[in-house]
């Protein structure tokens, strides 16, 4: 016997019941369960429902209620359902009056099917009872609500693991290119051997590219090899690579191999489930140590295998050797070769052999039997066969290395004699030329310059004679003119060998000034280096100093443009350099930036009192008494508009600000009105006019225009009708496409509910589920994709105060502040309105004044919300290409680039140099929204079957099975 409390729910509904059925029952709110019967327990009278014999009758029954055994309804639907089935049950039977239940017998099986799914309960409703079965043994009635009370606990189980089973983000499983040095590990086989991460993949000797652990390899046999889709094509995959901390995927292009470092990876970042499952699918077919294949996209082994067909035909059914018996083959004749033609081989080729088998071994190529014939035989001879080619350069260098040192003594000793060459005798000199004559450890040229030496020493003792001895040597002096000649060349020659001499000590000098000053030529800015050489030629003291004073002048001069990037310059310097005054320098660039601010605040200051001035003017011509009417409005019109411009004022101060401003500014058009009108006519006429933004550019191009405002509106509107009329086209051609009429249709659970005579309470709890879970889908993937954003993002923008994140989960589960997300309810009431019934905002880029929301952009999974100068307006997220940054004559900003090219300016209040990372920012996250795949629309997640299945999380297609072959997604319905 079972007792149960009902809740506010179930006493309204069965007193509604009671009162149909007009019986005199006075129900207290309990139910008993007794085997067949419910029996609704009255004061007086109770009413009872017996499910084997079809009767609902009232009598008096004694049953003392245990309030200790007494079990509450609460939020059990199941419960609560298999409670209401007594209604269609009785109701079908004609048992109650006043109720009329239209299905047949089978749709209602099929309903209560539904309900008693998850406790695996087969109803059997017919014309004479309704019973109950599970796995062929018959149920009763008390039977059946007991697996649904204990049901409830698992099911609170089950909601557990529900929350821990996220659905993540999807991934586009196609491997993208890479290039990377890869870098090999020492693993010994033992290492090997204990270190498997399942699924195959065993410790590799190769470093991870990214975080240098160590990788694990899987390879597949011919036969298992799976097909991947990369960039460039399918690929048949031989073997794989993971680094299960990067939670990464390399492989090898078709015909490298991985030691190479040209490769297809796979990035999972952190999503360690899809990493996981990815993982466990690749293990799936792995069965095999090695395979002498390379990685081959599949067009190229489709092609092999028809020229294959073809040749065995004319070979009359030979069939051609496998390729692993050819590449055991090759490898063993490269051994071969090893052994036969050792001693002819270089270092070079000995390493480059060694090299490439053992990057084959290592990559699973070879068998273990030709790796160990390998490793015990041919590397032995190969790397005894470098050790010798060392052993032997070794012993040529030691003795090259002799003759030098020797040649430097000697050189020594004749420098010395040199030195003193004045003071030696005749004789000795004549011994030393001798000498030199003979010597055979210096080189030609280096004897030559002592000879030359010696020779010049001659000639002087000559000249000195000859000067003794008077005219004498003046006779002969004609005749060694020549001579005389080739000495002072001589002469000049040793002179500048001096200098060299000089230079290269300079030169090291330099070298060493350089070092001091840090290698200044790294921090890339050649001018500057250039600079910094002639300083280092001038050799002065302070040097140095000069050097700092130099790049501190540059950035000075580029201070204005790029403060930042020159900070970052700066900070290269200081690394290498070690010069203390960085923070100096930041000051001035700082400063220089602050002084370009206010330098634009400026202007703009003085702009805003040029006008006053101008209104002054205005006033003055007000006071005159011919003034026409028109004249007058104008002024009226530009008074009005100073007077909201002084109150914008404030603005200027921070803000470098917007074109309109600058429309603002100038002053009006003084010219005659018709001459305007015709003007603005005759310009209209001729503008390009196809799309949206040709009209919105127009407009903003008559506003740069100075023309009288009465003249300019009347076309401003017009055209601004234009645009709303194609706004409403493209909305309505949107709305045929994803019009809330299909997405109920598409709601089938919920239609099903719908269209039946179901009681309200039923039909509405049941849609409330489908609700609530895809409300919680929905909330789950916004807070995913702002933890996307906040890994991809650079840190300025993330905490920008314009820039604002969704706290979904936080509003699902009401524990949002206001201020959290008030800017959002700002944003959807001016411009952002949702489209779809479970759209969630996930960013906002807030461009409005009062900084709360109610203008900029906004971002849903589907859409992008603008506000513009004029009006709001969405495009749908799959029509764009990309955000641009673009330069117009009014200072940069973004634009939204439509893949139909179309495309509109973006009001954003990020400073300048942000914007263009916020552009790439963008389109790559914009990018990410259109990979979504179908599956995970609200159309598609509503049904709860599907005949193709589409994958939630790779968006692949196939027919049956829960695990998709993609990527391994485990739960697909
Ligand atoms: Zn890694
Ligand atoms: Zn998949």
């Amino acid at each position: 016997m079972i007792f149960l409390k009902a809740d506010r729910e179930m006493e309204l509904i069965f007193n509604r019941l009671i009162k149909t059925m007009k019986v005199s029952v006075e129900w207290t709110g309990n139910f008993v369960i007794l085997e067949d019967y419910l029996i609704l327990l009255g004061r007086v009278r109770s009413l009872l429902f017996n499910f084997e014999s079809r009767k609902a009758v009232t009598n008096i029954v004694d049953i003392p209620i245990k309030e200790d055994a007494l079990v509450m309804i609460e939020e059990n639907g199941m419960l609560k359902n298999t409670l209401n089935m007594t209604l269609y049950v009785f109701g079908k039977w004609g048992s109650i009056s006043g109720l009329r239940v239209e299905k047949q017998y089978g749709q209602l099986n099929e309903l209560f099917t539904g309900i008693l799914n998850d406790i695996s309960v087969k109803p059997d409703l017919n014309e004479t009872n309704l019973r109950f079965y599970k796995e062929g043994i018959r149920l009763n009635y008390e039977d059946v609500i007991q697996l649904v009370i204990e049901a409830k606990h698992d099911e609170e189980a089950l909601d557990e693991i529900a929350q821990e089973e996220k659905i993540g983000l999807w991934h586009n499983v196609c491997w993208k290119k890479a290039a990377y040095e890869i870098l090999r590990a020492e693993v010994t086989k033992e290492e090997r051997k204990q270190n498997r991460i399942g699924n195959h993949f065993s410790l590799v000797g190769y470093l991870c590219p990214v975080c240098q652990k160590k990788l694990y390899q899987i390879v597949y046999s011919y036969e298992h090899e799976p097909l991947i889709d990369t960039e460039e094509g399918r690929v048949f995959l031989a073997r794989a690579y993971t680094c299960n901390q990067c939670q990464s995927y390399y492989t090898a292009r078709p015909q490298k191999l991985f030691a190479e470092g040209d490769l297809y990876e796979l990035e999972y970042h952190d999503d360690t489930k899809a990493y996981e499952d990815y993982q466990e699918l690749l293990g799936a077919n792995a069965d095999l140590d090695y395979n002498c294949r390379f990685n081959e996209f599949e067009a190229d082994r489709k092609r092999a295998k028809q020229e294959e067909g073809t040749n065995q035909e004319t070979n009359d059914g030979v069939n051609p050797e496998p390729i692993e018996e050819i590449a055991e083959v090759a490898v063993n004749q490269l051994m071969d070769h090893i052994e036969a033609d050792l001693e002819r081989m270089s270092e070079e080729e000995c390493n480059e052999i060694d090299e490439r088998i053992s990057s084959k071994m290592e990559e699973g190529f070879y068998s273990p039997k030709t790796v160990s014939r390998y490793e015990q035989y041919a590397k032995p001879k190969l790397m005894l066969r470098i050790r010798q080619i060392k052993k032997e350069e070794e012993r040529k260098s030691e003795k090259e290395r002799k003759q030098r040192e020797e040649r430097e003594n000697r050189k020594l000793k004749y420098d010395g004699k040199m030195k003193v060459l004045s003071r030696l005798s005749d004789f000795q000199i004549k011994e030393m030329v001798q000498n030199l004559s003979d010597e055979k450890i210096l080189e030609p040229v280096e004897k030559q310059a002592y000879l030359d030496l010696i020779e010049q020493e001659k000639l002087r003792r000559q000249k000195e004679r000859a000067e003794k001895n008077g005219d004498k040597f003046k006779e002969s002096n004609t005749e060694k003119t020549d001579d005389i000649n080739k000495t002072d060349n001589q002469k000049e020659k040793s002179e500048h060998k001096e200098k060299s001499d000089h230079k290269e000590k300079s030169d090291h000098k330099e070298k060493s000034d350089h070092k001091e000053t840090g290698d200044i030529k790294e921090t890339g800015d050649i001018k500057e280096t250039d600079g910094i050489k002639e300083n280092n030629n001038q050799k002065e003291k302070n040097n140095k100093e000069r050097n700092v004073i130099k790049e501190k002048g540059s950035i000075k001069e580029k201070g204005d443009l790029k403060g930042k990037g020159n900070i970052r310059e700066l900070d290269g310097i200081k690394g290498r350099s070690g010069i203390e005054e960085r923070d100096d320098i930041k000051e001035t660039v700082k400063k220089n930036r602050a002084d370009h601010i206010d330098k634009t605040g400026g202007t703009i200051k003085q702009t805003v009192e040029e006008r006053k001035a101008g209104t002054i003017d205005h006033s003055a011509r007000e006071t005159n008494a011919e003034q026409t009417d028109s004249e007058k409005r104008t002024a009226q019109k530009i008074q009005a508009e100073e007077r909201e411009f002084q109150n914008r004022e404030v603005n200027y101060n921070d803000i470098k600000k917007s074109e309109i401003n600058e429309t603002m500014m100038r002053q009006r058009d003084n010219r005659p009105i018709e001459v305007q009108k015709h003007e603005i006519a005759g310009y209209v006429n001729r503008a390009r006019k196809n799309n949206r933004s040709d009209y919105t550019s127009l407009i903003e191009e008559l506003e740069e225009k100075n023309y009288a405002q009465e003249v300019v509106d009347p076309v401003k509107e017009k055209l601004k009708e234009r645009i709303a009329q194609l706004d409403q086209k493209e909305i309505d051609e949107i709305c045929a496409e994803i019009s809330d009429e299909s997405f109920a249709e598409s709601y089938e659970a919920y239609e099903k509910i719908e269209q039946g005579d179901f009681l309200p309470e039923l039909k509405k709890d049941a849609m409330d589920q489908i609700e609530k879970r895809l409300r919680k889908i929905k909330t789950e993937e916004c807070e995913l994709l702002i933890k996307k954003i906040r890994n991809d993002w650079p840190e300025e923008l993330q905490t920008h105060p314009r820039i604002h994140f969704y706290p979904a989960r936080r509003v699902l589960q009401n524990e949002a502040e206001p201020e959290e997300y008030e800017h959002f309810q700002q944003a959807v009431k001016h411009f952002a309105p949702p489209r779809t019934k479970f759209e969630l905002p996930i960013i906002l880029l807030d461009a409005s004044k009062k900084e709360d929301g109610s203008a900029g952009i906004l971002i849903t999974e589907d859409y992008v919300y603008i506000s513009a100068t004029f009006e709001a307006f969405m495009i749908p997220i799959i029509k764009i290409d990309c955000v641009e940054l673009k330069k117009g004559l009014l200072g940069s900003s973004l634009w939204i680039i439509q893949k139909d090219k179309n495309s509109n300016k973006l009001r954003c209040m990020l400073p300048k140099e942000e914007l263009a990372t916020l552009a790439q920012v963008l389109t790559e996250f914009l990018q990410y929204l259109q990979e979504k795949p179908e599956s995970r629309k609200i159309d598609y997640l509503a049904k709860a079957k599907h005949e193709i299945i589409c994958c939630l999380r790779c968006g692949y297609k196939y027919k049956d099975g829960q695990i998709c072959p993609k990527c391994g997604y485990k739960i697909n319905l």
